[in-house]
Parts: structure tokens; sequence; C-alpha cells
């Protein structure tokens, strides 16, 4: 496989306290908590990091309203409560939304009465601090289908709109901690000697090349392939996922939709968001059971017809059709194997196996989780691990117009404008992606003009940033850098065209010769057309059918 980095140094025979296997929001804040304690942590992923379900998801950082309605108060808080951290500790990358709860008023059942909502709408603020004003959208409320009737709620979550960003920036926190980071190493097999972990066999995906590390203690973080790790590596554990597939459509932005987001219905009465993302709409989501290998996740024409007649039951008049859907995506929801439970009801909670049960020590196995709660899955793991974590004191973020982000971030913008030499509107999204590391992109750009340049001619990033994620975030190969460290193909415009142009400048900044850029954008392409789908959604679909 062709790449655009320099040769990566050797695994073979080193020694780890902590192997963590899968680099999704999951794997990665285990090892960001196990290197910041002070373990030797190797994390890897078998492609690039948060490119499974992690980026597949609605990302939404969030209590998580319906899990109310199923009674998981513990999950719900503990979710409020994580979602305020995260806010306050990557406030570039994580931003309060305001959401409209708009339920139809035909068959209500009583346990959704508007008295019960309106005091499971106030837990959900008091459980967050309650700190934070909730301001109706009365411009999207008048959107939806004025033909049926309709009690609308305004409430408060969060939303990450890259959890990929979330990834590197933890990432190269784990590695100043010193943990060593991999991607494209695959593990083919944890080694076990009388009973107990030692190590892992793994395969470095770039050159093919096969070789142990020696491991005192192994996390099979790997979302939906968990028990595919287990199964290669002889493991007597019963199944431990049940994988639910969800699929997500994106639309163009419509009138009223900026700012806020809608949960509601879909056609069949199941939960269904609406979300402004990225310049664009996010609708979502499906529950498929999924027990096909994850590495070919793909939503069905089924489901991206559902998710369209969902949407356009509940916006008639956003003026969009078929042909405005832009991409589709789907991801596999890791949730504990439930044989026989309703898809809807089953835990949303995170669960540690520890293998010890089937005979093995020194090994544990993720279930389940949540971007939102991340974090504390970390820390029980690490516990787990035997390693000594305090729980955290509670943090609430403070108000939106006293605590100063937006202030501090215009700020912060225009000193990387005036280092990097570009507008302060592109300064914006540069910082808005990179935080505190912006400072470090804007000086590398100072240096060059050519890095200075626009990735394509719809976008403010700069080829700057992709130079710093090859150099500083563990990008390896195109898509690695356009899908998930600068994630500018998510992006609205983005084409072929634009492929190409990125691939030109990026490669003609960082030395890369006339047939590597060609290699890479093909390659970036056939990724992007596999992930996304970009293409002609004109037809329709017979009517869909899709699990409840
Ligand atoms: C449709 C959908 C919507 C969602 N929406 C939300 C939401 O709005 N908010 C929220 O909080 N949560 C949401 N979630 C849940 C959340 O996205 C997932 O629970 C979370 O991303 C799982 O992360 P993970 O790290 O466990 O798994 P993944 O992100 O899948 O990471 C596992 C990694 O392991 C790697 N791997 C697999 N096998 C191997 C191997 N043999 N060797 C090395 N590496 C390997 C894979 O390449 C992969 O990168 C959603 C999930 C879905 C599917």
């Amino acid at each position: 496989m062709a790449v655009c980095t320099a040769e990566r140094a050797p695994l073979a025979g080193r020694h780890f306290d902590v192997l963590v296997i899968g680099g999704g929001v999951n794997g990665v804040a285990i090892a960001r908590e196990c290197a910041c304690r002070g373990k030797q942590t190797l994390v890897i992923d078998q492609h690039d990091f948060a490119s499974g379900t992690t980026s597949r998801s609605t990302r939404m950082i969030h209590g998580g309203l319906r899990y109310l309605e199923h009674l998981e108060i513990g999950l719900v808080r503990e979710s409020l409560r994580e979602r305020e951290r995260l806010l306050c500790q990557s406030p570039h990358l994580v931003r309060p939304m305001q959401f409209l709860l708009a339920l139809s008023n035909e068959h209500r059942p009583l346990m959704r009465s508007s008295l019960a909502i309106r005091t499971g709408l106030w837990l959900y603020h008091s459980w967050a601090g309650g700190q934070r004003q909730v301001t109706p959208n009365y411009e999207l409320e008048r959107q939806l289908d004025a033909g049926r009737s309709w009690s609308v709620f305004s409430y408060e979550d969060a939303q990450c709109e890259f959890p990929e960003r979330l990834i590197a920036e933890w990432l190269t926190e784990a590695v100043t901690a010193g943990a060593t980071a991999r991607n494209y190493t695959r593990l083919l097999q944890v080694l076990v000697r009388n009973g107990r972990v030692t190590g892992a066999r793994l395969r470095d995906m770039l050159t093919g090349k096969e070789f142990e590390i020696i491991a005192h203690q192994v996390v099979n973080a790997s979302g939906p392939w968990v028990d595919l790790v287990a199964k290669a590596s002889g493991l007597k554990s019963a199944q431990m996922i049940g994988g639910v597939r969800g699929a997500h459509i994106v639309l163009p932005q419509f009138h009223g939709i900026s700012g806020t987001g809608v949960y509601t219905e879909a056609v069949d009465g199941r939960p269904f968001f609406v979300i402004p993302w990225n310049g664009q709409v996010l609708a979502g989501t499906t529950e498929v059971a999924d027990s096909g290998n994850p590495d070919n996740t793909q939503p069905s024409a089924d489901e991206v017809e559902y998710l369209f007649k969902s949407f356009s039951s509940l916006f008639p008049h956003a003026g969009l059709s078929r042909a405005d859907i832009r991409y589709s995506f789907a991801g596999v929801r890791p949730l504990p194997y439930s044989p026989g439970k309703k898809m809807a009801s089953i835990t949303r909670r995170h669960i540690i196996h520890n293998h010890r049960e089937d005979g093995v020590s020194g090994m544990l196995s993720i279930i389940g989780g949540k971007l939102t709660t991340a974090m504390t899955l970390a820390r029980e793991v690490a516990r787990e691990l035997g390693i000594h974590v305090k729980e955290p004191a509670n943090i609430f973020a403070a108000p939106a117009p006293a605590n100063g982000v937006e202030s501090s971030f215009r700020h912060w913008a225009r000193l990387v404008a005036c280092k990097a030499g570009i507008p302060e509107s592109c300064a914006q999204a540069v910082a808005g992606w990179h935080g505190r590391h912006a400072l470090a992109i804007a000086q590398t750009a100072s240096f060059n003009p050519k890095l200075r340049l626009p990735l394509c001619e719809h976008t403010c990033h700069i080829v700057a940033e992709a130079a710093e994620a090859v150099r500083h975030e563990f990008a390896v190969t195109l898509a690695d850098i356009l899908l998930r460290r600068v994630p500018v193909a998510l992006g609205a415009c983005w084409s072929e065209p634009c492929s190409y142009q990125a691939a030109s400048r990026i490669g003609c900044a960082l030395g890369w010769n006339e047939s590597l850029i060609n290699t890479e954008f093909e390659r970036f392409e056939a990724e992007r057309e596999k992930f996304l789908h970009p293409g002609d959604y004109r037809v329709p679909h017979p009517p869909a059918v899709v699990n409840g």
C-alpha cells in the first residue's frame, strides 16, 4: 500500500503494560486514561483511528432523553454529567444545541402526556446543572407539517460535529503521556499462556509483516468487531455483541433548521432526529439487526427510503426531494447480545466483560457504550485493570453568554489569522477544528505559501492542517486526512474535482510524486464512495421495512 508517511518504528518484541485493540472513541479514551496514569500503553487499529462506528454516529453528546422512557435514570444522569464535562474540556468541538421535541398528538400514550414530558424535561435540565437557558425556535416549529396536530417542547443537548477530531486530540494527549499509537495494525491473536494474557500477534497492514508484542493486559475495544477478535484469539466466551445497524441521510439545510435540532418520530413511530450538521442536515436513524462483517456496513436502499419518507412527512414544505440527498452512511451499534429483546429497549449502557470468567485473566472486552460516556468507560476500565482512578468532581458548563467561549474563540482566531497570514474567516475554521493546536498549524503555514492554500476552492481549511495531520496525528492516507483529521470531504459541496485538487495541493506541499498523488486520489475516492455513497438518490424504492 502506498502511503504518505515515513517508515514506522518496529513494534516487534516490545513490552507494554496495556494493549488496547481498537482506535474508536472507546479504545482511544481507554488508552489515554491508561497512559496518563503511567502505564506503557499501545493502541492499535486495523484501519484508521475513528473510522469505525465512531464516525458513523449521529454525533450528539446527549443525556439520551429517550432512555428516560426506558427508566435508565442512572445512564441519563451519567451521560448528562459527561456532556457537561465535554462541553468544558473541548468547547471548540462540543457545543450546546437547542432541540425541539415534536410529538404528534395522534395516538399519544399516557406515558407521553404533556405533564409527563414537561416533568421529564425539567429533570433532564436540572440534572445537567440547569444553568443554560433553553430557547424555543418558533421558525422551525412553523416548518413542521401543518396538516398534523403537534405538541412541541424545547430542550437543550449538545453536538460534537466531528468526533473524528476529538479522537485525534485524545490520541495526541495519550501519546504525549507516553502511549504508542499505531493505525493500520491488526490484532491477529491475543496470546495466552496458562490462562493468562502474555501478548499479541499483530499484522502491519501497510507492509504485511506479522510480529509479536508482549502485553500484560489487553483491552478489546473493537466495537462491533469484539466477537471476531475474541474468536480469532480462541477465547471461549459466549456471544457478546448483537449488532444493530443505524443509517443516516445527509440533506441540504432548509429554512429554520439552523442551530436547532428536532427529535421526533419516524413514519413508524420510532425515534427520529433531524439535526443541523456541518452546514447540512443529518437525518436518522434506523435499527436493523446486523450480524455481517462490520467492515462492509452500508445503508440499504430501504433504510434510505424510510429516512427520506420520515423526513418529508415531517417537513413537507422544506422544498427538498429525494434528489437532494447528498450522501448516506451507516454504522453498527455494538449493543449487548440480547436475543428476543426489542432493539429499541436494549440498554445503551456499556458493559465491561472480564474474560477471567472464561478462564483467561488479563483481558477485558468492551460491549456497547456511547460517544458521550467514553470517558466514564475509560475510568471504569482503568480501575478494572487495577489502576487507581478517582472519580473527578462534577463540572457544569457555564451559562452560554457568560462563559466567554465565543469571545475567546474569536480572539484566538485573530491570533491564528495574524500568525498564518490567512483571512480571519479561515482562521476561525482552523481554530474551530484544532482548538489550542491551531496556533502550531498557523506557525507551520507561516513558513510556506503552499501550506496556506485552501484544500480546495470551496473550503477555508488549509494545506497546513493536512501537513500537521501527517506529522503529528498519524494520518497515513489521503482518506485519513480528508475524512477524519481535516474532514472537509464530509462538507456540502465536496466532489471528485475537490478530491483531486486537495490531493495535488497536499502532495505538492509534502513532496509526493505524480504517481503517489494519483494513487492516493483514486484510493480516497474509493473509500469515500464505500463510506458515503454520494450519487443519485432520485429513484424511489419500494416501501421500507425497518425493524423496530
Ligand atoms: C447509527 C448510530 C448512531 C449513534 N449515535 C450516537 C450519538 O448520537 N451519541 C452517542 O453518544 N453515541 C452514539 N452512537 C454510539 C457510538 O457511536 C458508539 O457506541 C461508539 O462510537 C463505539 O465506539 P467504539 O470505540 O467502541 O467502536 P468503533 O468506533 O467501531 O471502534 C472500533 C475500532 O476497532 C477496530 N478494530 C476492529 N477489529 C480490529 C482488529 N482485529 N485489530 C485492530 N483493530 C480492530 C476497528 O477498525 C474500529 O476502528 C451511535 C451509534 C450508531 C451506530
